[in-house]
């Protein structure tokens, strides 16, 4: 599992802050409480001075007599603390520490085991940062209907066998990995499945990026050609390098020249080589890859990828017409 890394700073830091906002909240209010009544600036001297002795026990032999009177004052002292704001009808809890998440008390960890509650924002981090927005919310498995391909059996088929595929591209993605090519014309459902996957692979905690291969073009030729380059603008192209999965679609939109070719091939063998996954969508067909792109990238691709044909009437149109 890796979490996107800027993710994982980004997030650490709100956690810490929100932990520190919570603790100095509750500081604020029991100073309040202090100024407000002699009592209980009385009673927070003692506990201070019970939190003290705690620290000095291990130098005396009868520690064990010793904590258990501590425990005993301690207790005796919370509790007169508690009634006394009782009797003056405040909240005996005016000044704990609430925490978001009481488990881990915001600090994302409980032990060294990272919270659920950190983990869940992580992954709603990684679909900020997948640059997929709201197609994640809206295309999913489970929304993906197998009835715009009923007309023809053989669509149908493959259709249905396409599904089974990116479903278990998704739920192995951590053990097998490997690459998916989707082929065939625009509106058949290549962006739809692809989301899906990517929405399985983020909540399983990996870093997911999406790209356009005339965007991904365009990153590059900012970082060769730009001129003055700003570090995020490099950052943004060491991020197609180490994304868990990486989601190029319209491949074959992209301007052909020998730099595209380059920057493709080198992104697409490195991937390859460090068994990084990517799914790459084209509306190309096998003939247009081939003349379109150099010989090592189209054999790169063949030899790599799944493949998986698109066929059938366009989805969008269908869903237009009311069909
Ligand atoms: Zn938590």
């Amino acid at each position: 599992m890796a979490f996107n890394r800027d993710n994982v700073i980004s997030v650490k830091q709100q956690f810490a802050q929100k932990h520190e906002l919570a603790v100095a909240r509750a500081e604020q209010r029991t100073r309040e409480l202090a100024e407000r009544f002699p009592e209980i600036r009385e009673i927070d001297q003692k506990l201070r001075k019970t939190a003290s002795e705690l620290f000095l026990l291990a130098a005396y032999p009868d520690r064990e007599a010793r904590f258990e009177k501590i425990r005993r004052d301690n207790l005796e002292l919370m509790e007169k603390r508690r009634n006394f704001l009782l009797s003056r009808s405040l909240d005996p809890d005016y000044d704990s520490v609430h925490y978001e998440c009481e488990k881990c008390e915001d600090t994302g960890y409980v032990g060294y085991q990272m919270c659920d509650c950190m983990r869940r924002a992580l992954i709603a981090a990684g679909y900020a940062s997948s640059g997929m927005g709201e197609l994640l919310k809206e295309q999913n498995f489970s929304n993906f209907s197998l009835d715009y391909y009923k007309e023809d059996k053989e669509n149908l088929a493959r259709m249905r066998s396409n599904l089974e595929t990116a479903r278990a591209f998704a739920q192995n993605f951590s053990k097998a990995g490997g690459h998916l090519l989707m082929l065939g014309p625009t509106g058949l459902g290549k962006t739809h499945l692809s989301t899906a996957i990517a929405a399985e692979v983020l909540n399983q905690g990996y870093d997911v990026l999406y790209v356009s291969a005339v965007g991904l073009v365009a990153d590059f030729q900012k970082e060769r050609f730009g001129g003055t380059v700003s570090a995020a603008e490099n950052e943004s192209t060491s991020r197609y390098y180490e994304a868990d999965l990486l989601i190029i679609d319209d491949l074959g939109t992209e301007v052909v020249n020998q730099f595209t070719l380059s920057v493709l091939y080198n992104l697409l063998n490195e991937r390859m080589m460090r068994k990084q996954s990517m799914i790459i969508n084209s509306n190309l067909n096998h003939r247009e890859l081939k003349e379109r792109y150099s010989d090592r990238i189209y054999s790169r691709l063949l030899g790599n990828c799944q493949i998986l044909l698109f066929s059938g009437k366009d989805i969008r149109m269908q869903k237009i017409r009311g069909v």
